[in-house]
C-alpha cells in the first residue's frame, strides 16, 4: 500500500535502535525534531501513487539532518593560497603558546580584573599593557577588541563634533566595509580632508590648522592598495612637528603596523610601530593579528594624559578585549620581548621561510601524489600590510581539464582544502600550510583527483 497513512509514527522511528543511539548523540528534543521534520518533508513531496520511502531509507534522512544542524559552521580550514595574513580565512593563525594561554586562563577562573596582592578589584588593562609600553617604550597602552574599535574610540573620545584633519589619499576602505570617513563619521567628528588623491604638501596642513579649529591630525595606513607615480606625502615626523606647533595631537593608524622590521625579509619596509613612536605621533594603533601575529584585538599606545582619556570613555568598556584575547596577546608579545618572534610566531616563520625549503617541501607533495609540477610562483603577506609585495615561492600545480571544479570539490572536503588557480593550474603553495597539516592537504587532494 502506497499512502501517506503507512508512514511510521514519529513514536515508531523514536523507538528503533537508531533511536536510541540518536538520543544519546544529539539529545531527545533535537531527534525528535529531526524525526518531524523528516516524515514533514516526504508528506509535503509525495505525489499519489508515489512509493513511500523505506524505514531505512528514513532512518538516513533523519541523520542527515541531524548531522547538518549539529555541524560547526566555524571550521579549520588548509590554507594553501599563499596569502599569510588572509582576512576571509580568520588572519594570523597563533602560536602554541598563545593557544595554550588562551585555554589556560579560560578552561577555570582568573585574576582578570582582581588584584592579587590586594584582594580587591583589580583591571583588566594591565595585563597585556606593561609587555607593550616595554616593548615599544610608549608611555602606555591601551588593548580593546579589534583595530577598527580603536581607532572609533581614539575619534570619539578625543575629537567627537570637533575638526578631524586627514589627507585625502588616506581616506581609504579597508575591506569589510570599514571605510575611514564612515568611522569618522560614527565617532562623531567633523572630517576635514585636505590634498589631492595622490598628493599632499605639509603646506597643506600647517595652511589648515592655522585657519581652523583643529582636534586632532590623523594618519592611516593605505592598507590594502598604493598610490605609484606623481605622489607626495611629508613624513610622520614633519606632520607631527606642523600639529605640534599648534598643540594639536596626532593620531596614526598603522592598520598591521610591525614590530619587525620587514626589509630583512626581502620585502618592502612597512611602517613600525617603535618608528611612529619615534617620530612624535601621540596615539598609534594597530591589530593583533595582522602582522603581529597574534589574536584579534586593537592595540592603542602613546602619551598618558590620551590613553588615560580613551580608558576612561564609555565606549572603552563597549569595545573592550576580553582574556582569551588578552592571554594569547600577551604570550604573543612575550615571543618580541624574548627575541624568539621568528621562530614561534606562524606569520613570521611563514615570511621568512627558507627558498629552498619551501621548494623541498612542494616537490615532497609532487612525489607523494606522483602528480603534477613545482612551479615558481610569488606568496603575499595580505592583511593590508605591504600592499603589492610578494615573496618568490614554489608551488605544487595540478594540470587538470577543470581547475576551478577541482577547487570547488576541495573546498568541501573535511578539512576544507583553499587553493589558487595560477596560468590555468590548480596550485598550492606551502609557505601558507602548516607543517603538520601537509598529510591533511595530500590526502584530500589526492581524493579529489580519484
Ligand atoms: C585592518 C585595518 C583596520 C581595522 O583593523 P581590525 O583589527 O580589522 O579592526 C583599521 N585601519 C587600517 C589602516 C587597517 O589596515
Amino acid at each position: 500500500m502506497s499512502d501517506l497513512r503507512s508512514l511510521p509514527s514519529v513514536d515508531k522511528l523514536i523507538n528503533t535502535s537508531r533511536g536510541s543511539e540518536w538520543i544519546a548523540g544529539y539529545g531527545r528534543p533535537l531527534t525528535v525534531e529531526a524525526v518531524r521534520a523528516t516524515l514533514d518533508d516526504v508528506r509535503a513531496g509525495y505525489e499519489m501513487g508515489e512509493s513511500l520511502p523505506s524505514q531505512a531509507e528514513l532512518l538516513v534522512k533523519v541523520v542527515d539532518k541531524l548531522e547538518a544542524w549539529v555541524a560547526p559552521t566555524l571550521r579549520p580550514v588548509v590554507n594553501a593560497s599563499g596569502v599569510i595574513i588572509h582576512t576571509n580565512l580568520g588572519r594570523a593563525p597563533m602560536s602554541p603558546s598563545a593557544l595554550r594561554a588562551a585555554s589556560w586562563v579560560s578552561a577555570g577562573y582568573s585574576n582578570l580584573e582582581y588584584d592579587l596582592a590586594e584582594g580587591k578589584r583589580g583591571t583588566r588593562l594591565l595585563h597585556a599593557e606593561a609587555l607593550l609600553t616595554r616593548l615599544t617604550g610608549a608611555e602606555d597602552a591601551l588593548v580593546v577588541n579589534n583595530n577598527a574599535a580603536a581607532v572609533l574610540l581614539a575619534l570619539t573620545a578625543l575629537a567627537r563634533r570637533r575638526r578631524v584633519v586627514i589627507a585625502r589619499s588616506q581616506l581609504v576602505e579597508i575591506g569589510g566595509g570599514f571605510r575611514i570617513p564612515d568611522v569618522m563619521k560614527q565617532s562623531g567628528a567633523i572630517l576635514v580632508e585636505i590634498g589631492t588623491t595622490n598628493r599632499v604638501h605639509l603646506r597643506d596642513y600647517q595652511k589648515v590648522i592655522n585657519e581652523q579649529p583643529v582636534k586632532l591630525v590623523m594618519r592611516a595606513h593605505r592598507s590594502n592598495f598604493a598610490i605609484i607615480g606623481f605622489t607626495t606625502e611629508p613624513a610622520l615626523d614633519e606632520i607631527v612637528a606642523a600639529a605640534h606647533a599648534s598643540d594639536i595631537p596626532v593620531l596614526d593608524d598603522l592598520g598591521s603596523g610591525t614590530l619587525l622590521g620587514t626589509a630583512q625579509f626581502g620585502l618592502a619596509h612597512e611602517p613600525m610601530v617603535q618608528e611612529s613612536l619615534a617620530a612624535g605621533a601621540d596615539l598609534v594603533c594597530f591589530s593583533g593579528d595582522k602582522l603581529l601575529g597574534g589574536p584579534q584585538a586593537g592595540i592603542i599606545l602613546g602619551r598618558s594624559e590620551l590613553i588615560s582619556k580613551l580608558k576612561k570613555h564609555p565606549l572603552a568598556r563597549a569595545v573592550r578585549s576580553d582574556k582569551l584575547a588578552l592571554a594569547a596577546l600577551s604570550a604573543t608579545l612575550l615571543h618580541y620581548l624574548k627575541d624568539e618572534a621568528v621562530s614561534e610566531i606562524p606569520v613570521w616563520r611563514m615570511i621568512s621561510a627558507n627558498q629552498d625549503e619551501i621548494q623541498a617541501r612542494a616537490q615532497g607533495w609532487m612525489t607523494t601524489l606522483k602528480s603534477g609540477e613545482v612551479i615558481p610562483g610569488e606568496s603575499t603577506v595580505g592583511g593590508g600590510s605591504l600592499p603589492g609585495e610578494t615573496l618568490p615561492t614554489s608551488s605544487l600545480a595540478l594540470d587538470l581539464p577543470h581547475p576551478d571544479r577541482f577547487l570547488n570539490l576541495l573546498r568541501e572536503n573535511n578539512p576544507p582544502i583553499i587553493g589558487r588557480i595560477q596560468d590555468g593550474l590548480a596550485v598550492f603553495d606551502p609557505r601558507t600550510v602548516l607543517p603538520e597539516q601537509d598529510e591533511i592537504l595530500l590526502e584530500g587532494v589526492q581524493k579529489c583527483i580519484d
